[in-house]
């Protein structure tokens, strides 16, 4: 469905992002992996599914290394059809303790590279009046939780920003929807389910299910390959007409 197209992935060397890459890779679009840590195994991986495959190591919090990303993408695959904001961390403080610089890293991670990345995605979707831009929000795009001031507001912040993008383009081939997972048992989350572990001195499968049992009816993880179809069926003539939601697969978190 996706062959020819090019899909770059923010934060694409670890959990939610190479779920997504590796979705859309299966339906034949190229990628462009980011992130940090290991990357020979995330673009082997990719590799393997038969499509082109390129890595760009930009820090998300640099606007520089952004452009630079957006323009190296361009140059090695010849246009980015489909753009996956995703890259994302986490810290977990009260607001009287929230040290400054970890909400400056939040905000600029995980809202204003998104802001950058699409900025720069959009005049040559524009041009091929077609494009997908997929914003990896949160249930806490919709919700709040305490001790998460900086993640919450970025994250709903990234659901505004969608709409707006959305609403741009309404009358083009160019969409922008957000994915507002609930728990994944990412790296992300796995530091939560530890620090939860280690506080109360409680066995990491019960630190899981506590923390499942506070937010998710399903006392399910939702897993990676799960929102990587969510991703294609955003970039799939089905979705032509989606515009600027923030879907929820959050296992019942939000509606209650
Ligand atoms: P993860 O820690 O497994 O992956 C994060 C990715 O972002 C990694 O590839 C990492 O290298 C990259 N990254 C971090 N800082 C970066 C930076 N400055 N520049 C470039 N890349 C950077 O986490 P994940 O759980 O897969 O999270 C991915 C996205 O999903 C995030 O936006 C997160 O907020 C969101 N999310 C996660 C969950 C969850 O339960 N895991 C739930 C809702 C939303």
């Amino acid at each position: 469905m996706l062959k020819g197209k090019t899909a770059l992935v923010t934060g694409s060397t670890s959990g939610i992002g190479l779920g997504i890459a590796k979705s859309l890779a299966r339906q034949g679009a190229n990628i462009v992996l980011n992130g940090f840590g290991d990357i020979d195994a995330p673009k082997a991986a990719i590799a393997g599914l038969g499509v082109k495959v390129a890595y760009h190591g930009a820090d998300m919090s640099k606007p520089s290394e952004i452009a630079d990303m957006m323009a190296f993408a361009a140059s090695e695959m010849g246009r980015v059809d489909i753009l996956v904001n995703n890259a994302g961390i986490q810290h977990v403080a009260r607001i009287e303790s929230f040290p400054v610089d970890k909400w400056d890293a939040i905000i600029a991670i995980n809202l204003s590279s998104a802001f950058h990345a699409t900025r720069l995605a959009l005049p040559a979707m524009q041009a091929a009046n077609w494009g997908r831009i997929i914003n990896v929000a949160s249930a806490h795009g919709l919700v709040g939780s305490p001790e998460k001031s900086a993640y919450v507001a970025a994250k709903h912040g990234i659901v505004g920003l969608t709409k707006v993008t959305a609403l741009e383009n309404a009358t083009s081939g160019v969409t922008c929807n957000a994915i507002c997972p609930g728990w994944v048992l990412t790296p992300l989350v796995q530091k939560q389910v530890d620090a939860r572990a280690v506080a109360q001195g409680i066995s990491n499968e019960e630190a899981q299910k506590q923390l499942l049992g506070e937010k998710e009816p399903s006392m399910q993880f939702t897993t990676p390959e799960e929102l990587g179809e969510l991703a294609v069926f955003f970039c799939s003539p089905a979705g032509n007409n989606v515009r600027g939601v923030a879907w929820n697969m959050d296992g019942g978190w939000v509606a209650q």
